[in-house]
């Protein structure tokens, strides 16, 4: 044990494979907000480990759970039931409104999942000839790193020497209803599969009719709407879902006009607040029906520290109004950026929903600009990162207080006006 952060960076660099490319702060201990690095200095959390950590750290509330279940029964397989998963599916049915869940593990795998049954349901429900299923995606999208997922992504780092690619995906320009509706029009579209934001593109929030027109448009067409909420979902952007749109009640209902309920729900990340891997997909009987014993599965899906887990981590989403403190806090956040914009030219816009948010750096995509500002902000404690070329995502957890949010933003504002550009 040392608490020298080069020797763990070098660890690393020399033992794990160079799949990614973290800012130089070791961390060690972490709780609500903030997280301590190995020499014990403190930080606040800007990026929530990629919105799964929308709880907080270590919520003991979660970690009860999980260290209680521990002690019982952590896994059977599904060769068997269990006495968790019921109440679990029983739970998730009731606080989502849909028939049936299916339980996964990480994102990707839900998303996989998601594709599975949006073709197995064009075939048997649609009847689309065999392997003619096609499924329009967005671009700019990102929706995990499997085979079938890189197929369709369009960022080169994802899927260059990764070939050859699964067929069966069409890409259309993000938040553009106008070439939905097109290929639309294409024989054998079994589903739509899009972000309510796309948050690793960079946070881009579409019109915000966008989503509630291109539900309807796949509704006219007998086309899945499939949402992936991974990122966006369990309260990161003022709601319980994001295509819960403008709605101000706590869970997803169709009294507000523009609540999109969509046919597949694609859920990860913060449904365990960041203690465990789960993932869910959640639809209708009609399409969950699909699947019958063997067709699909996981040995970890649906176990029962899982099922613990995410009860106790969506317990949590409404015991602390955790919505409407992302609502609230998300308008200050963007107003207290726009006003740090106008007065510093380093700084060119701020976008996002709830506290969900990005800020765009004034430099080319290529230049470091927007790592360089991160590698301040760490130094002043806070912790961001940038996504795709000069875009920083901030998205702290949402247990957030408005004292805290204000502490953040001076940080940000000093470091933005004592910069200087490397
Ligand atoms: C993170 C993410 C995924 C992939 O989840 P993993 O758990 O990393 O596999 C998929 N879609 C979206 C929108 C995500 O943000």
């Amino acid at each position: 044990m040392t608490n020298n952060p080069a020797q763990y960076i070098e660890q690393e660099h020399k033992y794990g494979a160079h799949n990614y490319h973290p800012l130089p702060v070791v961390l060690s201990k972490g709780k609500g907000v903030f997280v301590w690095d190995v020499e014990g200095k403190k930080y606040y959390d800007f990026l929530s480990a990629y919105s799964a950590v929308n709880q907080g750290h270590c919520h003991p509330k979660i970690v009860a759970a999980l260290t209680n279940q521990a002690q019982e029964l952590t896994l059977t397989s599904r060769a068997f039931y269990n006495d968790a998963l019921g109440p679990y599916e029983e739970y998730m049915s009731n606080l989502f409104g849909f028939d049936k869940i299916l339980p996964m593990n990480t994102g990707a795998e839900a998303v996989e999942t998601a594709i599975k049954l949006c073709r197995k349901w064009a075939y048997e429900k649609k009847n689309i000839e065999e392997n003619q299923a096609i499924i329009v995606v967005c671009e700019g999208n990102f929706h995990g790193r499997t085979t079938t997922i890189i197929s369709f992504s369009s960022d080169p780092d994802s899927n260059k020497n990764f070939g050859p690619y699964a067929p069966g995906f069409i890409s259309i320009p993000y938040d553009d209803v106008e070439a939905l509706e097109q290929v639309l029009k294409m024989p054998n579209i079994a589903g739509f599969l899009v972000e309510p934001i796309q948050g690793e593109a960079g946070v881009y929030t579409p019109a915000s009719d966008y989503i509630f027109k291109a539900q309807q448009l796949c509704k006219d067409n007998g086309v899945l709407f499939i949402a992936d909420e991974i990122q966006t979902g369990i309260a990161r952007t003022g709601s319980l879902l994001a295509v819960c749109g403008n709605c101000t009640c706590e869970q997803a209902c169709e009294r507000q006009a523009t609540y999109v309920r969509p046919d597949i729900l694609i859920m990860g990340k913060a449904l365990s607040g960041g203690i465990y891997p789960i993932s869910a997909v959640m639809a209708d009987d009609e399409i969950m029906m699909v699947i019958q014993p063997g067709q699909h599965g996981s040995t970890f899906g649906g176990n029962p520290l899982a099922a613990k887990v995410a009860m106790a981590a969506l317990d949590v989403v409404a015991d602390e109004n955790l919505i409407q403190n992302a609502r609230a806090l998300g308008n200050i956040f963007r107003n207290e950026m726009q006003r740090i914009i106008e007065s510093c030219d380093l700084l060119v816009h701020v976008r996002g929903k709830g506290l969900l948010n990005a800020v765009v750096v004034n430099d080319s995509p290529d230049s470091s600009t927007a790592w360089d500002i991160c590698v301040a902000l760490m130094q002043n404690g806070l912790l961001a990162k940038p996504t795709h070329g000069n875009i920083i995502r901030f998205a702290p957890p949402l247990t957030m207080t408005k004292e805290q949010l204000m502490e953040c933003i001076s940080i940000i504002d000093n470091t933005v006006r004592n910069f200087i550009k490397k």
